[in-house]
């Protein structure tokens, strides 16, 4: 049978557009990576031909002998690689991994405290939108005004006030690393569970530069496809056995039905890719990348929350250049760069406009920008947001200068090479 671009000319393009695009531009965005020939080659397998329910050994269909090698060296890939106990890597994506956790630990109507949205928590910790916020007493934290780092002083406080069943700790837009033996001892003061969603720093949890939640808490939920850099997916992950049972139920077949085997097999191979020395290099890269951009930015007068990163991300608070998110992020992208306008703690900007921009160095790190080309991109930055601010209305001047040269550091580091 014929391939792709044979039979579909109009998704074939559309690929060839998209192949352009992240070819040609600088990847920003925090939550976003480049996965290896290996990963993608994984991911478009026949795998996707298979029904597997159930779980290794244990299936509802036959001919799953195959796919069964395949999850289980997936789970033990990720058990060495996060001092685990217990894995569950069939959640299709991260939102549907905490799912799975407060289907097993939760009735509907129980007390959550998560944090909030605008301090950097995740739209599945409990924000009003979100399924969590609709079908839970879902209360939130925040960060201190001053350092905006977590308000420890309030997650307690509000613990003590409203006992809930379940404490989260992690988030999208944290650039600090977080004190987990901290939120453990709120939780059993109030004898709450304490789930961490280490979505974002998961990569740096795999390589010790950061700690590492499973020895505190009583269950770990993460995506693969972030500094993991793996394909899009879910992961859940304990060292209590009575938990990785009712994890394992609400997965499958409490949320789930058939597990995606050809991103379960990708997700075997970013594993097997993240146990190996490179990865730690890696890392160090992406974080030593971040350090360097933040610094750079700072030179230009951009205010970074927190004043620095101790992680893969950072966020810009435009309000010194009187600049919104929405407006920077749409500069940014007509001069090569992209990135998420994202709302600093305390915001008054409504979410689809904002005060800020989140910036992260993962994608970029793996197409091989060291820190001279970070630094170079935090000057490209720099000039387009001063450009925004000098006229609001058409920085086109900037916006093409930088264009050029971002495509031509772009053309010296191709994707795949
Ligand atoms: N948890 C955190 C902390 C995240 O940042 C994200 C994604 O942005 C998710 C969960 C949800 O992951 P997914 O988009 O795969 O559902």
């Amino acid at each position: 049978a014929a391939g792709l671009a044979g039979t579909d000319d109009k998704i074939q393009a559309a690929i060839n557009l998209e192949t352009k695009r992240q070819e040609e531009q600088i990847e920003l965005i925090a939550s976003e990576n480049i996965v290896s020939k290996a990963v993608m080659e994984a991911q478009g397998t026949l795998l996707t031909n298979k029904y597997a329910e159930g779980y290794p050994g244990r299936r509802y269909y036959g001919g799953c002998e195959f796919v069964d090698i395949v999850e289980q060296l997936a789970i033990d890939r990720a058990k060495a690689l996060f001092g685990a106990g217990f894995v569950n890597v069939q959640p299709h994506s991260g939102a549907q991994a905490n799912g799975a956790v407060f289907q097993a630990l939760l009735q509907p109507g129980d007390t959550i405290l998560g944090m909030s949205l605008d301090a950097g928590g995740h739209l599945t910790h409990g924000a009003r939108p979100a399924q969590s916020g609709k079908w839970f007493n879902a209360i939130q934290y925040g960060v201190l005004q001053d350092s905006c780092s977590i308000d420890f002083d309030q997650v307690e406080m509000l613990a003590r006030e409203h006992k809930p069943k379940m404490i989260i700790a992690g988030g999208s837009a944290i650039p600090r690393e977080i004190d987990f033996a901290r939120f453990r001892a709120i939780a059993d003061e109030v004898g709450a569970y304490l789930m961490v969603d280490m979505a974002h720093i998961a990569g740096l949890i795999a390589t010790n530069y950061h700690q590492n939640p499973l020895p505190h808490a009583h269950v770990v939920t993460t995506t693969t496809h972030k500094t993991l850099r793996g394909p899009r997916g879910g992961m859940v992950l304990t060292n209590h056995e009575d938990i990785a049972k009712k994890i394992n139920s609400a997965v499958f077949p409490g949320l789930q039905g058939g597990p995606l085997m050809h991103v379960i097999a990708a997700k075997a191979v970013a594993l097997g890719e993240a146990l190996e020395p490179e990865f730690t290099q890696y890392i160090e890269q992406v974080i030593s990348n971040a350090k360097t951009l933040a610094k750079t930015l700072q030179e230009h007068g951009c205010d970074i929350v927190t004043n620095g990163t101790d992680t893969h991300l950072m966020l810009v608070d435009l309000r010194p250049k009187g600049l919104k998110g929405n407006k920077a992020e749409e500069s940014l992208e007509r001069a090569g760069i992209t990135c998420n306008k994202n709302g600093i703690p305390f915001d008054t900007e409504k979410p689809m406009v904002t005060s800020g921009i989140r910036l992260g160095t993962p994608a970029g790190t793996s197409r091989g920008f060291g820190q001279s080309e970070f630094t170079q991109i935090g000057h490209w930055i720099g000039e387009v947001l001063d450009g925004l601010a000098a006229n609001p209305d058409d920085n086109s001047q900037v916006e093409s200068t930088v264009l050029k040269q971002v495509q031509a550091l772009c053309a010296r580091f191709p994707l795949y090479r």
